[in-house]
């Protein structure tokens, strides 16, 4: 039976068949360990709230169903730059060495 989502055997395999959107705005998250708050919406219909770290993966006990966390989000380009908008600090202290 086949499905109109993806579905691997395992972290590996999902590794493998994640969706990575070349040529188009996007990130990859590392959890690192940091807690994450996450909404999931299951194949069976089911909604729940994550509060972990380290979440690479989740599991909806209503159908028993584990998905593996593709890292990769989309990015939408901004025309108004935010108050509160996250830049490389590392990558800026570079450019104010290359000023002078
Ligand atoms: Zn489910």
């Amino acid at each position: 039976m086949t499905t109109s989502y993806k579905k691997a055997k395992n972290l590996d395999e999902a590794w493998k068949i994640q969706t990575f959107p070349k040529g188009k705005p996007n990130a990859w998250i590392q959890w690192k360990g940091t807690e994450v708050c996450m909404d999931v919406y299951c194949i069976c219909g089911e909604q729940f709230h994550i509060d972990a770290d380290f979440a690479y993966s989740v599991k909806c006990l209503k159908c028993g169903r584990s998905y593996a966390c593709n890292g990769h989000i989309e990015l939408i380009e901004l025309e108004e730059e935010p108050e509160n908008v996250v830049t490389d600090i590392d990558q800026a202290s570079e450019i104010l060495i290359d000023e002078f």
